[in-house]
């Protein structure tokens, strides 16, 4: 079965680098609790920014794109978010 959509801080994602100008691995370095990433930092020139939503070369549209990415991230966490809540 498929790995949830979910990161954790210390994983490694493709993220739009604006440093960069392009996609590049990111290290997560902060999840909310639906475990979409936050905070990244590029493997490449090591800045730190905001998340922004996942590689966008290979993808007709920036906008499309983004709404594609974010509504299974937190349609399959619930529960994840909920365990959090608790303790
Ligand atoms: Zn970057
Ligand atoms: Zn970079």
């Amino acid at each position: 079965m498929p790995p949830p959509r979910t990161s954790r801080a210390g994983e490694s994602l493709e993220d739009f680098c604006r440093a960069c100008k392009t996609d590049r691995l990111h290290t997560v370095i902060v999840v909310d609790a639906n475990g979409t990433p936050i905070r990244v930092a590029c493997g490449y020139c090591h800045s730190e920014h905001n998340y922004r939503g996942g590689p966008r070369i290979d993808a007709p549209s920036a906008a499309r794109s983004t709404l594609r990415v974010i509504s299974p991230v937190v349609a399959v966490c619930s529960s994840t978010a909920a365990a959090i809540v608790v303790v």
